[in-house]
């Protein structure tokens, strides 16, 4: 007899509800965690100036109508310190920190065939047994850490964004260096500016950036409260499991010249990455994508006053949406200001840090600080961290061309093992508590009915797993999303496998298929 009935990994708002739905189930179920506290990506994501970039009214829970009606966002896009208020406020209202064993890092994951559990092995060395593994390790958690030669010598202080202190970090009359323009980079770079005596950015890829157009929620989130249920219900079946503020989403081509101008207009002006739905077909049609990117490129040389730093700022190398946008609180104008500096790495690659500072060709620049923005082992990251065995094989072994799944919910050959937004699943690309909340409540449905039939393990069809895996590499060959060197692609890992990992078919149309696979008796599945 197994310790418990299902061991969830992870404390962040996959896991949490994952805990909260299966103990109103009725069943065993503990959560292993490696930080101290819950939250997850916004416990440790603590960096200057850290939001969310999908609106607050649509990034929370659903399945709590009171806590809905109870709590109140006070910005569009919350900061990191309310979401992660949030997160603790859901713990408590829950009771869910009983069942939550912090500081404790899993490090490996064995099936027994004969006995039908899992072992679940802790980085002390301590084992526990458990009929059902779910991880809800998160997309984003594993943090990418590039080669810098001299990094450990470097005598200023460096800082991660991906593990900001918890203590505040004085920058004020420092020189500072930020590697990375990613989301986390673009974020730090507009927070810190005003207050260091001089910021350099080193920038490699410029992203696209769209504003957030961020303030106070104001009485748009007393409107919605009237009618969340209905909201909701829109926003699961939409594309990115968030919904823009009209509806309307035109193919390009059959849009006049002027009326697509017009559609990025009306989403430029109401702000965030509902810009990439202008038109249905943006990631598509590479016409309608040059044209939202030249949009962006325009706005860029509207903001930035220097020409030649604009021109800098501008990405030209790859589809607009093809690498996740940045939605920015004045990140361009950031350059107008005499105490930043953009070093653009594609004409100067760094070629050493220094015990005083950073080497780009002949030149040494002097810092006091380091901040590293440079990204995460998307996906498949923390998958591939914990030594995920079933006997025979391990997990990466089988994913080492790229993950296979069945739905990014499991993987042939380990049984009773779920993830929660899992690689080819929408996840990344779509609003993750729509995601999240769809994933535990599909898993939950599955537990429930292999309880009711006297059943306990299930895995998916080889067969069925090979058509998904097609499915999803076939969807994405459709877009221009591979003519991105991404971390959707797996590109900024060395050595890791080009794959596209996140499903591109939009969260309705993966509810339907997900849906359609429980109703018929979870076609695809092995269920004994
Ligand atoms: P990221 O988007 O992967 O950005 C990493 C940055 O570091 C890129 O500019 C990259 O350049 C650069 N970089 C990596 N290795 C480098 C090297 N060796 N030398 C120089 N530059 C290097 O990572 P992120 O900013 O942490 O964001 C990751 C994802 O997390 C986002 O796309 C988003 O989904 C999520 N996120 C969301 C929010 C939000 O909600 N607002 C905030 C933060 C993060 P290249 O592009 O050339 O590789």
């Amino acid at each position: 007899m197994a310790d418990h009935d299902v061991v969830v990994i992870g404390a962040g708002f996959a896991g949490l509800y994952q805990l909260h739905a299966l103990r109103e189930l009725g069943f065993d179920t503990v959560v292993f965690e490696a930080g101290p506290e819950v939250g997850g990506t916004w416990y440790w994501n603590r960096y200057p100036g850290a939001r969310c970039d999908i609106e607050s009214i649509e990034y929370s829970y659903s399945f709590d109508p009171e806590l809905e009606q109870e709590w109140n966002w006070t910005e569009r896009y919350a900061a990191q310190p309310e979401i992660l208020s949030y997160i603790r406020h859901v713990a408590d209202r829950h009771d869910l920190r009983r069942d939550i064993r912090f500081d404790t890092r899993i490090t490996g994951l064995d099936f027994d065939r004969d006995t039908g559990e899992w072992t679940v092995v802790t980085e002390t060395g301590e084992r526990v047994t458990t009929r059902f593994v779910i991880a809800a390790t998160g997309c984003l958690s594993v943090p990418a850490k590039p080669r810098f030669d001299g990094l450990a010598d470097f005598t200023g202080e460096v800082y991660w964004t991906w593990d900001w202190p918890s203590e505040k970090v004085d920058l004020r009359g420092k020189r500072v260096a930020v590697i990375g323009t990613g989301s986390s980079g673009l974020q730090t770079i507009t927070a810190i500016a005003p207050e260091v005596e001089h910021l350099t950015v080193f920038q490699r890829t410029p992203p696209y950036a769209v504003p957030a157009h961020n303030g106070p929620i104001g009485p748009a989130l007393a409107e919605v409260k009237q009618r969340y249920p209905e909201y909701r219900e829109v926003s699961r079946n939409s594309i990115g499991g968030a919904q823009c503020a009209d509806l309307e989403l035109p193919f390009f081509a059959d849009l006049e010249p002027r009326a697509a101008t017009a559609y990025l207009d009306r989403r430029w002006d109401h702000g965030g990455l509902c810009f990439q739905q202008s038109f249905y077909d943006l990631i598509q049609d590479p016409q309608a994508n040059e044209l939202a990117a030249e949009y962006v490129r325009a706005r860029i040389r509207e903001k930035v006053k220097d020409p030649a730093l604009a021109e800098k700022l501008t990405p030209r190398s790859y589809p607009i949406a093809a690498k996740r946008m940045c939605v920015d609180t004045g990140y361009y104008e950031v350059y107008n200001r005499d105490n930043v500096t953009l070093v653009d790495l594609l004409e100067e690659p760094i070629s050493r840090i220094t015990p005083r500072g950073i080497r780009t060709g002949d030149t040494e620049r002097e810092f006091d600080v380091i901040v590293l923005a440079t990204g995460f082992d998307a996906m498949t990251g923390a998958l591939n961290a914990i030594d995920i065995r079933n006997g025979e094989q391990s997990l990466a072994r089988r994913w080492a061309d790229g993950p296979r799944t069945y739905l990014g919910l499991m993987s042939a050959g380990f049984p009773n093992l779920f993830t929660i937004t899992g690689p080819q699943s929408p996840a990344v690309l779509s609003n993750m508590l729509t995601s999240i909340e769809y994933h535990v409540e599909w898993i939950s449905d599955l537990l429930v009915h292999l309880r009711a039939k006297g059943l306990n393990r299930v895995e998916p069809d080889p067969a069925a797993e090979q058509n998904w895996v097609d499915i999803v590499a076939d969807t994405a060959d459709l877009t221009l999303f591979p003519q991105a060197a991404s971390w959707y692609m797996g590109a900024n890992i060395p050595g890791k496998r080009r794959v596209f990992l996140p499903f591109v078919g939009g969260v309705g149309v993966y509810k339907q298929i997900g849906d359609g696979v429980a109703i018929a008796d979870y076609h695809g599945f092995e269920l004994a």
